[in-house]
């Protein structure tokens, strides 16, 4: 459908029975008052309004052609504050799946083609080899999953195939090594969890790979995950079920903490820093996982925790959920630049947290800022591995 056919389409009730079909619906109940704009971190760089959104959407005026619909992050701040119980995220996705069926991406977005791709290629977002996901684990201890095992560690894309994150990664795998974990990895068994693609409107590719790594688990003999990324343990914990499985999910965070707290991993070396931590909005926010994180770091010898302004349920989002972390977004519109600038107001030397996508932006965000006041980003795995 080109621009002038959406144009034409619009205004008509079709759009509102189309966005509907799609999921929808939730605009129904919004009577307008705008505290979700309010609370938006879009609005701290530039105007948006979510609640334009949902009115154009009750009155069959989205275009779908809009980079709009496609900014939000669903960092799940604004519908804490909705009086009304509007779903903004949902409406979000059924307008992505809408654009979707008609393959109508703006230009900022068209990345969307290659990360679909991939991942129906190659079963991750950044089309790397399916063949080489385990590669990172060459020469570290770790070992193929086995029925028996205590936990499969479920590496996910970023930490597999990203630079950085591989080293994220390898400290995990040492330290669950160290603390005699009988852990295993799937390697190329693995697949993407498919949590990010299908806040993109891409639903059947999210059933897809959600079957393959279901499937994967249940010949494997697993029964309990361990999973680092927030936004695999999401999907994981809640959408996964949605096929009638129920796997015990557990967060690295959350493992890790077990670990300290039983005396299988000792803390013992100083880390002497000034550390911010930044809650992941998919391990804070939507699942409610933000004392772990701070209890493994206060216990870390040496190390001071400081608060940043936006924390907790107040988290300001990196700006890489929903598949934003695919999208450009330009300078001066990165939430991530803001979330560096708090850092260094509070005087952090370290900013921590526990999620690949948050490590990527704020990494991103101190190469193009190049300024060295600036907080260095560290995994939690990181510290505690340097604690050890
Ligand atoms: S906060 Fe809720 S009711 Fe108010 S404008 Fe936003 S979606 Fe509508
Ligand atoms: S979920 Fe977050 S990014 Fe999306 S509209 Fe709400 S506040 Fe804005």
């Amino acid at each position: 459908m080109g621009r002038k056919e959406l144009e034409t389409v619009a205004p008509f009730p079709e759009t509102i029975a189309e966005v509907r079909e799609a999921g929808g619906e939730v605009y129904r109940y919004c009577y307008q008052c705008g505290k979700c704009d309010v609370v938006c971190p879009w609005n701290r760089v530039r105007d948006f309004s979510i609640r334009r959104i949902i009115r154009e959407a009750t009155f069959g005026l989205t275009q779908i052609e809009s980079e709009d619909i496609w900014r939000c992050t669903t960092c799940g701040t604004c519908p804490q504050e909705c009086p009304r119980g509007v779903e903004q995220v949902e409406l979000g996705v059924a307008l992505r799946r809408v654009a979707s069926k008609y393959d109508v991406f703006p230009a900022s977005v068209r990345s969307a083609r290659a990360v679909r791709a991939g991942l129906t290629l190659e079963g991750n977002p950044l089309n790397e080899e399916r063949a080489k996901r385990g590669d990172w684990a060459k020469d570290l201890p770790v070992r193929p999953f086995e029925e028996g095992m205590d936990v499969l560690y479920f590496v996910g894309c970023y930490y597999s195939y990203d630079p950085r994150l591989r080293k994220v990664a390898a400290a995990t795998a040492r330290i669950l090594a160290r603390a005699g974990v009988r852990f295993g990895i799937l390697g190329e068994r693995e697949g993407c969890c498919g949590e990010s693609v299908r806040k993109t409107g891409a639903e059947q590719l999210f059933r897809d790979l959600a079957r393959h790594n279901i499937k994967t688990w249940i010949d494997a003999g697993v029964k309990k995950i361990v999973v680092a990324s927030p936004h695999c343990y999401h999907t994981f914990k809640n959408e996964y079920p949605e096929f009638k499985v129920n796997f015990e999910i557990v967060h690295m965070s959350q493992f890790l903490l077990g670990l300290v707290r039983d005396g299988r991993l000792k803390l013992e070396k100083p880390y002497p820093k000034r550390v911010a931590y930044h809650d992941p909005c998919y391990l804070g926010r939507h699942n409610g996982i933000f004392d772990e994180p701070r209890e493994l770091l206060r216990a870390v010898p040496g190390l001071e925790l400081v608060e940043l302004a936006d924390a907790r349920q107040k988290s300001l989002c990196c700006g890489g959920g929903g598949g934003r972390v695919w999208m450009d977004t330009p300078r001066g519109e990165r939430f991530s630049d803001l979330r560096l600038d708090q850092a260094r107001d509070v005087g952090a030397e370290v900013l921590a947290t526990a999620c690949p996508y948050c490590i990527t932006m704020f990494e991103d965000s101190r190469l193009t800022r190049e300024d060295e006041n600036l907080a260095t980003v560290r995994d939690l795995a990181e510290i505690v591995e340097q604690a050890l």
